[in-house]
Formats: structure tokens, C-alpha cells, sequence
């Protein structure tokens, strides 16, 4: 994991001042990186019959992917509004200036799926939750939460439903 570390890039004043971006592209880009992230992440969840990940766009579907090819399982999308070809559920969510909409396929998940829902940071946690709550709503047997890098001070993982496990390869 300190060679993960080692690899991400913190961008300060990105997108906007005040904020340190962890900067993913650094590890993704290193041959030896992206194998132990995809190692690493599947561990996780070897044993648990996961049959779907769903990665958030963007930064999510790179470790979506590789957790998805790593399973055996399928990967699904969550998109910004307007990008998904077929019919689509949404769900809106706030952010600090103004509102977010998130949306999946309404076929992409099924009662018969157990998922795993990815993204590469976890900050405040609305992203996830909205995304949470959209494939909540298509009843799958089991979802469970996962992301890379955790930034523990801004308290993401309460926001999150207590039921749920939640993991992250590195935290802040
Ligand atoms: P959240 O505040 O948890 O809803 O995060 C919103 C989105 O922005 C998520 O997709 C995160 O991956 C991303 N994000 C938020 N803060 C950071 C940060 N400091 N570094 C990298 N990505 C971030």
C-alpha cells in the first residue's frame, strides 16, 4: 500500500482553492500500480458472489473496470444526465453550490444481482449516497460500497447507510 501511496499526486487548489485533489492518474499510469489497485480491490470481495460493479462517472469506472474483470462479475455506469443512450432512472443529490443528477440504465441491474458500487474518492459522501440510492431502488440482493482513497475528516462514511459495508484501500 506505501507504494500506492507513493503514487498519488496531491494537486492543491483543484478544482477550486482550498481543496488537495488526490490525484489518481499517477497510480493508473504505473504498470506495477494498477496491478496491485486491482489485486488489492478484488481481494475484497472474492468470496462474496458480486455479479455487478458500478462505477460513477468518470474516475470511477478506471477502478470499476479493472474490480469488475478482476471478479468475474459485469460493470455497469452511473452517468451525468444526458449520456446514457437507453432509459434511464435519476436521482439528484446537493452539492456545495447548487444540485447534482446522477443516472443508470433502468435495466442494468436486476433482484438477482449482488453489486458493488465503486468510485475513486470518497469526500463528502453525496455522490455515493445518490448513487446508492439509485441502485437501491432497482432491489438488488446486496450492495456493498467501495472506493479507493477515503478522506476520513470530511466524514463521508456517516453519511452512508450504517447497514452497509463500506471499504477503502487508503485512508486520510
Ligand atoms: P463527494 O463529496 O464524496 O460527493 O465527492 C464528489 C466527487 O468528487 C467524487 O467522485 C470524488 O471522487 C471527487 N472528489 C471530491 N473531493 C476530492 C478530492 N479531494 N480529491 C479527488 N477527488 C475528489
Amino acid at each position: 500500500m506505501e507504494y500506492i501511496k507513493s503514487k498519488i499526486r496531491d494537486v492543491v487548489d483543484f478544482p477550486q482553492k482550498g481543496v488537495v485533489f488526490k490525484d489518481l492518474t499517477t497510480v493508473f499510469k504505473d504498470p506495477r500500480a494498477i496491478h496491485i489497485i486491482g489485486w488489492d480491490l478484488s481481494q475484497l470481495y472474492r468470496d462474496k458472489g458480486v455479479t455487478k460493479v458500478v462505477g460513477i462517472e468518470s474516475r470511477g469506472f478506471i477502478g470499476g473496470s479493472i474490480l469488475a474483470f478482476e471478479l468475474g462479475a459485469g460493470f455497469v455506469p452511473v452517468r451525468k444526465p444526458g449520456k446514457l443512450p437507453a432509459d434511464t432512472i435519476s436521482a439528484s443529490y446537493q452539492k456545495e453550490y447548487g444540485v447534482d443528477t446522477i443516472e443508470i440504465h433502468r435495466d442494468a441491474i436486476t433482484e438477482d444481482d449482488i453489486v458493488v458500487l465503486h468510485d475513486d474518492v470518497l469526500a463528502t459522501g453525496g455522490t455515493m449516497l445518490a448513487a446508492y440510492n439509485l441502485v437501491k431502488s432497482m432491489n438488488p440482493k446486496k450492495i456493498y460500497i467501495n472506493f479507493i482513497i477515503e478522506l476520513s475528516a470530511l466524514g463521508g462514511r456517516n453519511l452512508l447507510p450504517d447497514d452497509v459495508e463500506v471499504t477503502s484501500l487508503i485512508k486520510y
